[in-house]
């Protein structure tokens, strides 16, 4: 495909590769920290946040859904060691632009297949959105009783706005 990213991003790989200094690290966050957000493009995650790439663990997901990401979760606090969990949702997320039916109807006109088993987990408002998945945390047997904290990311002046519980 002539319009593929790929080709590029191995021609940046090349260089980055090229200065890449290396240190002592392994696969567990150094700040026992997991970050579940939003695939959405505008996020760049360890830059907003603060963070180095060694320090946190992060699952990016549409919407920054708990469901989606519970495998992870579970892996990140069992084998590396993490011990916290940052949950952040945001404006403007395309997952607050669409419906579940739309979703599901644009799957059937494009794929001709139905998938009414699938829960696309769309949502209307982000406060609660981080709300309904504080709590399926907190309820979930298989997540550690860990310090969870929610927050509403404002896209449009790049700011959190923690979310009280
Ligand atoms: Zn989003």
């Amino acid at each position: 495909m002539s319009n593929s990213v790929a080709p590029r991003i191995e021609s940046a790989n090349k260089e980055y590769a090229s200065k890449f200094e290396k240190i002592n690290i392994g696969p567990a966050p150094t700040h026992h920290v997991l970050v579940l957000t939003c695939m959405d493009a505008r996020l760049d995650v360890f830059r907003m946040l603060g963070r180095q790439i060694d320090e946190a663990d992060v699952i990016c997901n549409g919407g920054g859904r708990v469901h989606d990401a519970l495998r992870s979760i579970i892996c990140s606090l069992q084998l590396l060691e993490t011990r916290e969990i940052i949950l952040i949702h945001h404006t403007d997320c395309g997952f607050t632009h669409v419906n579940e039916e739309e979703l599901r109807s644009k799957i059937r006109k494009n794929m001709n297949h139905v998938a009414d088993y699938l829960a696309l987990m769309s949502f209307t408002d982000v406060k609660q959105s981080v709300l309904d998945d504080i709590h399926l945390l907190k309820n979930e047997p298989l997540v550690m009783n860990v310090p969870i904290t929610g927050y509403v990311y404002h896209t449009e002046v790049e700011k959190l706005g923690r979310i009280q519980q």
